[in-house]
């Protein structure tokens, strides 16, 4: 089968990397989660005390950044790398990463940095990226677009459940704010807002399982697949 780019937009803690993952798996398709780079980036900040409002500085230290993606055989999962070090727990869980993470995303000299890369992730196609600007900046060319929505309270209990997981305890209140305070800087940033593809399908999967979206999403590919072939 002809191998196609799905990229994935939508709101923070829709389920777009769980869904991303699934399809990756299921197609043998490459997965690159790009909110995983934008965290990646502010935790090296915090880590060497540059101060994100500070653009020049920002700018300057880009250089030393180098993220990339790893397999963990441990818990089978992908991890996230910056200069070599595993930083998957670090940049979930940490809520500083969390707080600063849209201040440092809308930066423009940031967004150029990664887009970049994103472009060269995906030059062979055969992958499943997930974001806030993927349809729109860095594939719109992209066969399958999805936006996915899903009710903000519905989404703030699932990274609720999924904080709690991994040991980290916070309130169902912190959690929301966190997440409508970066939606609404997501979408009315300057460079590159968060915003639906015009040929992007949307999806609301507030009442959706895991396995109903992803059963939908296969059903576009096939049927994209059989006019491509
Ligand atoms: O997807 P995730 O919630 O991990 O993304 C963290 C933050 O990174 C988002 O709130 C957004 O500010 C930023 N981001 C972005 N563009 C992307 C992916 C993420 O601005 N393509």
């Amino acid at each position: 089968m002809k191998k196609i780019t799905i990229a994935i937009d939508g709101y923070s803690s829709c389920g777009k990397s769980t869904l991303a993952r699934q399809l990756a798996k299921t197609l043998n398709y490459h997965y690159v989660d790009t909110g995983a780079m934008y965290r990646a980036v502010t935790l090296y900040l915090l880590q060497n005390q540059i101060d994100f409002h500070h653009s020049d500085m920002v700018t300057n230290c880009l250089s030393q950044i180098n993220i990339s993606f790893g397999f963990d055989e441990a818990t089978q999962t992908q991890i996230t790398l910056l200069n070599g070090e595993n930083i998957e727990n670090e940049i979930r869980i940490n809520p500083r990463v969390a707080s600063a993470v849209s201040d440092v995303s809308a930066l423009s000299e940031v967004r150029k940095f990664l887009v970049k890369q994103q472009q060269v992730f995906g030059q062979n196609k055969g992958i499943v990226m997930d974001g806030r600007d993927i349809g729109t900046v860095v594939f719109p060319n992209a066969e399958i677009k999805l936006f996915i929505t899903a009710d903000p309270k519905i989404r703030a209990q699932r990274r609720l459940d999924e904080l709690k997981e991994k040991g980290q305890h916070t309130s169902f209140e912190e959690v929301l704010a966190n997440l409508e305070k970066r939606d609404y800087i997501d979408c009315n940033r300057a460079d590159s807002p968060l915003m639906k593809a015009e040929d992007a399908i949307e999806i609301d999967n507030s009442d959706l399982s895991r396995e109903e979206q992803l059963e939908l999403v296969l059903s576009f590919v096939k049927n994209l697949s059989l006019s491509l072939n």
